[in-house]
Order: C-alpha cells, then structure tokens, then sequence
C-alpha cells in the first residue's frame, strides 16, 4: 500500500513521463521542458503538494479548474480540489488546450 501510493505520487508530478489522465481518461504524453503536473486537454491536476512540488499532501483529490491568472508572460491555473476545497495553482504548459484556457479566463 505504502509503495504504491508513492508509485502513484512519483507517476504523475515528479518524473516527466506518459500517464492516464484521472478526469478524461486520455493518455497524455511527456511534456519535454519540465514535469508535467495536469492534462493538456482538460486540464485537470491532481492534488498532491502542499508547497510547490513537496508532493506531501496526502489528499489526492482531482483539482479542477477554475480559472486562470496572469503570471509573468505565462498564466497559472486556479484549481479548487474536489475532495478537501482547497485552492491550487499551476503555471500552463505550452500544449495546453488555449480554447480552455480562455474559457477558464472568462470567468474571473
Ligand atoms: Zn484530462
Ligand atoms: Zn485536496
């Protein structure tokens, strides 16, 4: 149980590797630059930090999105976690879905 559960943590945040995405079941691929921390074609995450990549959190839940903040030339997406309520935030990655990006934005 235990080293599963830390299988599952090192899938899906701390090594940059293929996955399943937990919401919309597509396989999403690495991302090349940097860890991929949600799915590009929802953009569902999945809560697993407390501070920015600890991978501490014990939650788990799925984070969804709910909208989307301007960060230096980028943006970072608002996720609320769909089992404790918490807010989280990632920074996009450059293949992520924009038409989703921009729907999110419409409602800050
Ligand atoms: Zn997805
Ligand atoms: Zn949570």
């Amino acid at each position: 149980m235990f080293i599963h559960y830390n299988l599952i943590m090192k899938r899906f945040n701390m090594i940059d590797e293929n996955f399943i995405c937990e919401n919309c079941h597509k396989e999403v691929s690495k991302l090349g630059y940097t860890a991929r921390d949600h799915c590009p074609y929802c953009l569902y995450s999945k809560h697993v930090d407390i501070n920015p990549g600890d991978r501490s959190n014990p939650c788990k839940g799925l984070l969804k999105p709910i909208g989307i903040e301007k960060y230096k030339d980028t943006f970072k997406i608002i996720y609320k976690c769909t089992k404790c309520g918490e807010i989280h935030k990632n920074i996009m990655a450059n293949d992520d879905d924009y038409d989703l990006i921009i729907e999110l934005s419409k409602y800050e």
